[in-house]
């Protein structure tokens, strides 16, 4: 069998000519992206680290709605977190306008603009540092160094983000948020402009693989108890209005982002990241999509495919270790 790092080099030379998609345009600092960037990562849950490609950061995007929605389950709680915050998939584009629940007011879900705004909001601290630097400790504790906010991406998404201004001021009115609006945007772009690696996106996914628990600090950085929440609602709703079709093709709990990173958490074994700027109708990454297919197939790593296939990933494991 060969071994992993050798599939990820094929995988990266079969996909780089790939160049159907569009690079991200509305925030104007995401449209100076090369589209060319291109890089594969897995990390296991004991920290063995494979890479191929593009080691250069880039702005983490919706990707953040998976943690930040850990942090806020760590503040209030599933029952709570449940009354502001639905785990509906929504079948619609990620910005989308009209998404509250009749009866609730609620947002969908915390993958999309309006739930992971109002998760934001939900975050505990005295004011906007407080829990800018709680965001910051909590994204430092999983990638296991520092990490810094891009600041012309930040400055970008705030000046053309009329469209989640409104979603803010909708659900202002129907009290799902309070009244510091601008406060809770600002918040929200922070996160969305935190910058990784795709080595970092994939340590990230190793860390809820893990359980929770930082490869290679050891570090409990989420609790083991949200860990299902979360990667429930990735597995539903972390694809966008593709999610279903996800489900049924790579079959593994994953998150994209309009920067072109897709995260995937293979439970109890990896975490895995593709960074490709170039998105299909839907925002996700082109050859990401590609990459996550083959990878599946290749390792077996659909969660219902109850055939030996889950054994081919350690297998693989073995073989990279000789
Ligand atoms: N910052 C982006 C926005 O709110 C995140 C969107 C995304 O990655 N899907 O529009």
């Amino acid at each position: 069998m060969t071994s992993i790092q050798a599939f990820l080099e094929t995988l990266h030379e079969r996909y780089q000519p790939l160049s159907d998609g569009t690079v991200a345009q509305y925030i104007p600092e995401l449209a100076k992206v090369d589209p060319d960037r291109f890089a594969i990562s897995i990390v296991t849950v004991d920290g063995q680290r494979f890479q191929v490609g593009d080691s250069q950061p880039f702005t983490i995007q919706s990707i953040s709605k998976v943690f930040t929605y850990g942090l806020a389950l760590a503040d209030h709680g599933r029952d709570r977190l449940l009354k502001k915050v639905g785990v509906e998939p929504t079948g619609d584009p990620f910005n989308s306008l009209i998404r509250l629940d009749e009866a609730s007011k609620r947002p969908d879900n915390p993958m999309v603009n309006a739930g992971a705004i109002a998760t934001t909001s939900l975050l505990k601290g005295n004011d906007p540092t407080e829990r800018l630097n709680r965001l910051l400790e909590m994204f430092r504790q999983y990638v296991d160094r520092e990490v810094h906010v891009d600041i012309s991406t930040f400055m970008s998404e705030r000046v053309s983000g009329h469209r989640n201004r409104a979603i803010a001021h909708l659900m202002r009115n129907f009290n799902m948020i309070d009244e510091h609006i601008e406060e809770t945007l600002d918040l929200y772009y922070q996160q969305c402009s935190l910058l990784v690696t795709c080595e970092d996106l994939a340590m990230m996914a190793a860390t809820l693989a893990n359980q929770g628990r930082q490869p290679l600090s050891g570090v409990q950085v989420v609790s083991p108890d949200h860990i299902r929440d979360i990667l429930s609602v990735m597995y539903t709703c972390g694809m966008y209005n593709f999610a279903g079709e996800w489900a049924y093709r790579v079959g593994i709990p994953a998150k994209s982002g309009v920067s072109g990173g897709i995260m995937a958490v293979v439970p109890n074994q990896a975490g895995i990241a593709v960074f490709s700027p170039r998105l299909d109708k839907n925002g996700n990454s082109v050859r990401g999509l590609k990459v996550f297919e083959e990878l599946s197939r290749t390792y077996g790593f659909h969660l219902f495919d109850l055939s030996m296939g889950r054994c081919r990933f350690s297998q693989a494991l073995k073989a990279s270790e000789k």
